[in-house]
């Protein structure tokens, strides 16, 4: 391994969490509040200055599209436009620093450590707030011409329906039925305003038919997505990570068998596996990225 001793950074929109890795062990872990203002331009500098001592290589995770040579292409969270923030590290510590997308961090990281272990290719899933994904094949995580490999939130699988307004200006994205955000949007459609995503969850389980309506829609949708983006890559294992994800066998076997109703017969019995390393993903995926010999 070339990089030792390794910094693996996950930029968040509220917090940066940060992992110190010796010969692929995690040390320590900490975290910094994000500071959003002035544009985010104090985010590195308050990465920079939690540091405990120099190391041979760091990773940043941020939420946004990275293009190939390392331009960050607009956090929306942090205030960025476009920028180089590794350039902006590795200036203020003298640590070589590569930047990578946050669900591309996780993905990795749940690949080689947590749901996906033991495969070389995976598509990860990060149901949160919005719908992030990485796509993981023969071990290396593949981010695409523009950053956007395996962005399966943005599928586009009801144009008409107007009331499915996404943030990326199209309507009718995956996002918007599948994420936490958008199961409570279903929700309160459905005659349930001001419930939580888990509690639409909650009630489901428990019995409650018009909430299990709206869990049945967003699985059948996200079944939809995985079976499209299984026909074209073709992983061995998806994982679903993030805050949905959280409700556990009762949503992931209703995925699965959204999955098995739509896939290419080839590839039906691909496994849809629970993520296992929580928020901690990113930070690890991260570590994992920067002990890869150069690239
Ligand atoms: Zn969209």
């Amino acid at each position: 391994m070339e990089n030792k001793r390794v910094y693996g950074i996950d930029v968040g929109g509220t917090t940066v969490k940060i992992g110190l890795f010796e010969d692929g062990k995690l040390l320590r872990k900490w975290s910094v509040p994000t500071d959003i203002s002035d544009g985010g331009k104090n985010i590195v500098p308050d990465i920079a200055a939690s540091l405990p001592g120099p190391a041979d290589g760091a990773a940043m995770a941020v939420p946004g599209a990275v293009l190939p040579d390392g331009t960050v292409n607009r956090c929306v969270n942090l205030g960025w436009g476009v920028c180089r923030p590794a350039e902006t590290f590795a200036a203020l510590t003298g640590i070589p620093c590569r930047v990578l997308n946050d669900a591309n961090a996780a993905a990795l990281g749940e690949q080689r450590q947590g749901g996906g272990q033991g495969y070389e290719n995976v598509l990860f899933v990060a149901l949160g707030t919005g719908v992030g994904a990485g796509v993981v094949l023969d071990g290396k995580v593949r981010a695409g011409a523009h950053g956007a490999a395996g962005e399966i939130g943005h599928l586009c699988l009801e144009p008409e329906d107007a009331q499915a307004k996404c943030t990326c200006g199209l309507t009718g994205c995956l996002e918007t039925y599948c994420s936490a955000t958008g199961i409570v949007r279903l929700a309160a459609l459905a005659g349930r305003p001001g419930m939580s995503c888990k509690a639409v969850f909650d009630a489901a389980a428990a019995g409650d038919g018009a909430m299990e309506a709206v869990v049945d829609r967003s699985c059948d949708l996200l079944g939809r997505g995985l079976a499209s983006a299984c026909a074209l890559i073709d992983p061995e294992a998806v994982v679903l990570g993030g805050g949905v994800a959280l409700a556990g066998e009762f949503f992931r076997a209703k995925v699965q068998a959204a999955f098995r109703r739509y896939a290419f017969h080839a590839c039906a019995a691909t496994p849809i596996r629970q993520a296992s390393l929580g928020s901690d993903a990113g930070f690890i995926g991260s570590a994992l990225y920067a002990m890869e010999p150069g690239r």
